[in-house]
């Protein structure tokens, strides 16, 4: 099993005192009796209050525990995940899923005083059909977990966010995630086929189908991809694996400009060449990853021979007017491409740092850049806004921008309002709200503007499968934003 990796300790005796009562012992009579393992220590529970949102980090830092949940609930199976489920809903106690922590936006937080249900217990690949390439597997399993079995069989899912050795397959699911070379292998909604999903009474149901598509009604499995906990609880899911690729092929350009950068990538995804990477960075980020004067794009491609050399010839061609640069800048970024420790230090050191990543069409992408960028750094005391493209689709891309500051103000009330003004600039430039890493706590106040006239449509969901409002309370802006 493995234990999910936290940004950063509390600092020692941060919890001597002043320690929440656990959950009523009614609740946890229930919940023993139901044989579920119940941690109630202080060690573990403020474990559980924490994710990898900054301001969590920022806590964590000075030794406040962002959430006190009043029990860890830790199930072997979907029976106990069932069991949990019925329980809670009798005592109407709220309930988060969590996988590895690694949500940036807060949303795997369980509120004070809820049930923190940790999955990583459901730690197994079941099965791997060999002929359809289904391989069916637990929620809380890690993506290291789930590659080695894969590869081992020639096999891969082909999604590798950055977070990959920190997140779960559940938690990839319930964000909606893209992994790095998404591209190619397509995003989580692409790669699953099915879910078995424990509501919020208890029962336990099937979404989605092990045939490749359906046409019976709605798709259902798609309400619970990017539910982030909300609609109910992943337990398992069959996802889709890919024959291990057998060649692979690099090159990078430079681009005088951010927006020219851009273009020639919506030209590469517009000739349907679509190579596993292709990231452009601004000339802050090729500065400060390649230590160059230019924006860098790099390119990556991966698979069958012959389809890896028409899409390369295809880049060449429409890369013809940028500067080839040396293609040991991919082995860099292949290097340093899940390096996760930067962010803690800087909290620590007083600097405000994140990072937003948020989708648009190709028409308006270059006004959604140059207003986000103005708009943050307008802000007195920040130090440096910056950008790169990460995901190319044919019609637009995901924008990914990192701002951090040395604000004069108080940390918090400064971070909330570069928030609000990016996501503004974002908004006002027809973007997504996020591309990839969703709502949780941080976005929930921005999601019914984001969503317009159907966000009843996600309320009314909610209080139909939801009823009692247990399921991660709070999160995806339903029934009002909690911060
Ligand atoms: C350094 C870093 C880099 C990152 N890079 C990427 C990236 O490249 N691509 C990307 O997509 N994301 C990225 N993320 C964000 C994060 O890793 C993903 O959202 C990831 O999918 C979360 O998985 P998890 O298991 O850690 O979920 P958690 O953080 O534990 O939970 C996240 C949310 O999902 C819900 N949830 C978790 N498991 C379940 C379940 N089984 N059933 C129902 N709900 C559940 C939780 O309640 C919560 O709302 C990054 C995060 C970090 C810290």
């Amino acid at each position: 099993m493995t234990k999910p990796s936290m940004p950063n300790e509390y600092p020692s005796a941060s919890f001597a005192r002043d320690v929440p009562e656990p959950a009523p012992t009614a609740l946890l009579d229930d919940l023993r009796r139901a044989g579920l393992a119940c941690e109630t220590s202080s060690e573990v529970r403020s474990d559980h209050g924490r994710d990898w949102w900054p301001l969590s980090i920022a806590d964590v830092a000075v030794g406040r525990v962002p959430h006190w949940p009043g029990v860890v609930v830790l199930p072997r199976s979907v029976d106990e995940v069932s069991e949990l489920l019925r329980v809670a809903s009798a005592h109407r106690m709220p309930v988060t899923a969590q996988g590895g922590r690694s949500g940036v936006l807060g949303g795997a937080v369980a509120p004070d005083g809820a049930i923190a249900l940790d999955l990583t217990q459901l730690d197994k690949v079941l099965s791997l059909d060999e002929v359809s390439g289904h391989v069916r597997v637990q929620a809380g399993v890690f993506g290291p977990e789930l590659e080695t079995y894969l590869n081992a069989r020639g096999w891969t899912v082909g999604h590798f966010p950055q977070s990959f050795d920190l997140a779960t397959v559940g938690g990839w699911i319930a964000c909606r995630g893209a992994g790095q070379l998404s591209n190619r292998y397509g995003k989580i909604e692409d790669i699953v086929r099915a879910l078995t999903i424990v509501l919020a009474n208890g029962d336990v149901i099937d979404v989605g189908s092990h045939a490749p598509r359906q046409a019976v009604g709605p798709d259902l499995m798609s309400l619970f991809v990017g539910s982030e906990g909300t609609l109910g609880v992943i337990v398992e899911a069959t996802l889709v694996a890919r024959r291990q690729a057998r060649f692979e092929q690099r090159a990078a350009y430079g681009f005088p400009s951010f927006e020219e950068g851009l273009e020639a990538c919506r030209r590469i995804l517009q000739r349907d060449a679509s190579p596993a990477v292709l990231r452009l960075y601004d000339e802050t980020e090729t500065q400060r990853n390649f230590e160059l004067d230019t924006c860098a794009l790099i390119v990556l491609d991966e698979g069958e021979e012959s389809f890896v050399h028409a899409t390369m010839h295809i880049v060449v061609e429409e890369c013809a007017n940028a500067t080839v640069l040396d293609e040991a800048l991919v082995e860099r970024w292949m290097a340093h491409r899940n390096d996760v420790g930067a962010l803690a230090p800087l909290w620590e050191r007083g600097i405000v740092v994140d990072t937003i990543e948020v989708s648009g069409s190709w028409a308006n992408l270059p006004a959604m850049y140059n207003h986000v960028v103005d708009a943050l750094k307008s802000m007195q005391g920040m130090l440096v806004a910056s950008v790169h493209q990460s995901h190319a689709y044919v019609d637009g891309a995901c924008l990914y921008f990192t701002f951090a500051a040395r604000p004069e103000e108080d940390a918090t009330p400064f971070y909330r309002r570069a928030w609000d003004l990016a996501t503004r600039a974002v908004l006002a430039n027809g973007g997504a709200l996020s591309h990839h890493h969703g709502v949780g706590r941080n976005r929930a106040r921005f999601v019914e503007n984001a969503l317009g006239s159907s966000f009843a449509i996600l309320v009314a969901m909610k209080a139909e499968l939801d009823p009692f409002n247990i399921l991660n309370p709070g999160v995806l802006g339903i029934g009002g934003a909690p911060w």
